[in-house]
């Protein structure tokens, strides 16, 4: 017991030492004001520094208040996000900075339990808002967490299973500095984005290294352990470039799938790829939509893949020329000028499209 008492104070002075010397310098550090923390933290989840640095830059100039984000049009805040992924965090970003602006009158709630009442706050993420923002003694947990803590205790513990989940919830809280919990949890953060890595971590030039049970037992490749892998299920989609007059067609995504508030074009999903104008012809819903149009299918872009979390996306771009404006088209659907469509919200599939300007490879 005594040794691990030790061992746990070796970690915590350790990684507090470690990071007055290596901290990452990120433009959201030693902020206080919990709207721009919140911000960077909805920012970051699931998603690099990098990747996350000009759209939280583009963000605060944006909407400087949270008053400001609630104010915005949804259209713009979707198009602001367009391009980061995970647009749940943009809807629900914007449903909380309503709820903040209305219900609590503007004002950032300063409790761990009401801040993770708001929509799109997890534990991790109410932890780190309220550490950061208001000095409370909530140590975060996320995947660089889970990797350092099971590497350095050599636990063996699966990650994804609850009692594995509350073992190092429970381990974390009590490495954590209560004096000093906004630092520790930033220096636990960048010690695993920026040195504990998943592949090649700097351990020859680690300060826990002779108390480290991985690398003692050289079991860092194999540590953190996951008890289930994820299956992806894949999905076909056939977009139709509808053309008539300068303008395409594009819809709204608004039925609960992935993708939600997104623009993109009318879609066909199928059960398989198709590869020939013939199948897309006898399709139940060309057919439906483009009858009496004088349809004709003029050329198909390769597939192209998009991965999600539990979803692989292989889509297609089928180019379409009408003759009749009059056709029974969706309500949904609207047509747009070509040049119009940079104000729209597009997933990253039908962005990569449009930005590699792919012309259809087979042209009919
Ligand atoms: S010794 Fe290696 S595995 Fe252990 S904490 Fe340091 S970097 Fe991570």
């Amino acid at each position: 017991m005594k040794s691990r008492k030790q061992k746990e104070s070796f970690f915590t002075k350790n990684l507090l030492l470690w990071h007055k010397s290596s901290h990452r310098p990120l433009p959201w550090k030693g902020e206080k004001k919990p709207y721009l923390i919140w911000l960077s933290e909805i920012i970051l989840q699931q998603t690099r520094v990098g990747q996350g640095l000009p759209y939280f830059e583009k963000f605060k100039k944006k909407y400087p208040a949270v008053t400001d984000l609630a104010n915005a049009p949804e259209d713009e805040v979707m198009k602001l996000w367009e391009g980061l992924g995970y647009y749940s965090r943009a809807r629900n970003l914007h449903a909380a900075a309503k709820y903040i602006s209305n219900e609590l009158n503007g004002i950032f709630p300063d409790q761990y339990k009401e801040i993770i009442k708001l929509k799109g706050v997890g534990p991790y993420t109410a932890a780190a808002i309220a550490s950061f923002a208001f000095g409370l003694p909530y140590a975060v947990v996320d995947g660089n967490v889970y990797r350092v803590l099971s590497r350095y205790f050599g636990i063996e513990e699966p990650i994804d299973t609850t009692s594995g989940k509350n073992k190092f919830a429970a381990l974390a809280q009590a490495l954590l500095d209560t004096e000093k919990p906004g630092t520790y949890n930033q220096a636990i953060m960048d010690f695993g984005a920026t040195h504990c890595l998943p592949a090649m971590p700097k351990c020859g030039d680690c300060l826990l290294k002779n108390k480290c049970t991985a690398f003692q037992k050289n079991t860092i490749s194999i540590l953190p352990i996951k008890s289930k892998k994820i299956i992806k299920r894949q999905r076909f989609f056939n977009y139709l470039l509808i053309d008539f007059e300068n303008k395409i067609y594009i819809k709204k995504r608004t039925q609960k799938d992935i993708w939600q508030n997104l623009y993109d074009f009318p879609l066909i999903e199928t059960d398989k790829i198709i590869d020939g104008q013939p199948a897309l012809k006898e399709n139940i819903f060309f057919k439906k939509w483009l009858a009496g149009t004088g349809a004709k299918i003029r050329g198909v872009s390769a597939p192209m893949k998009q991965d999600l979390t539990h979803q692989r996306i292989i889509a297609r771009f089928w180019k379409i020329e009408i003759q009749n404006p009059g056709f029974p088209i969706n309500n949904n659907w609207k047509a747009v000028p070509h040049k119009n469509l940079k104000n729209f919200a597009f997933p990253k599939v039908i962005d990569l499209y449009f930005r590699k300007k792919l012309l259809p490879l087979k042209l009919f």
